[in-house]
């Protein structure tokens, strides 16, 4: 299912709109401090679709799939990509939403002593991002974004 996703490349300025994609499963990668012909490069070898707010980008004559990014507030850049995106319950919070990576199970008791408390009783399953070790639950966070995303892409 996962592996017919697309895939996005998105400018730094988009970092935001990079977090909601990985919320929503999506591989979504920021490259920093690369030049944009390897940005381009990357597009064309890993099939990812570039998002730049650059009219210069867009504009440019090499083949590769690219959207310009018209507004500045998340939810409305979303809205501008709906049509390649959608909301699917199962890939929620499968990526880590700060470096992209595919997030792993995790057993509770590999971690009692790191988490709080109140987390501990409060919920089940934990994931964890393997490149910048930080731990995830479906917590207030979570709902929070989870619902936020259904409105805008299911309404
Ligand atoms: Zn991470």
């Amino acid at each position: 299912m996962a592996e017919n996703k697309k895939k996005f490349l998105l400018d730094e300025n988009l970092g935001k709109l990079a977090k909601w994609l990985r919320m929503l499963g999506y591989d979504a990668a920021v490259y920093k401090s690369i030049s944009i012909e390897k940005k381009i490069s990357l597009c064309k070898k890993e099939r990812r679709v570039f998002l730049t707010r650059s009219k210069k980008i867009v504009r440019r004559k090499e083949k590769f799939s690219r959207i310009l990014i018209k507004t500045e507030k998340y939810d409305e850049q979303l809205r501008e990509i709906i049509h390649l995106i959608e909301f699917d319950n199962e890939m929620l919070s499968s990526r880590c939403l700060e470096c992209n990576y595919k997030l792993q199970e995790l057993q509770v008791e590999k971690i009692k002593d790191i988490i709080p408390e109140n987390v501990k009783h409060n919920f089940s399953n934990f994931k964890i991002c393997r490149k910048c070790g930080k731990i995830f639950w479906k917590g207030s966070h979570y709902t929070a974004m989870k619902s936020k995303l259904k409105n805008l892409l299911t309404t």
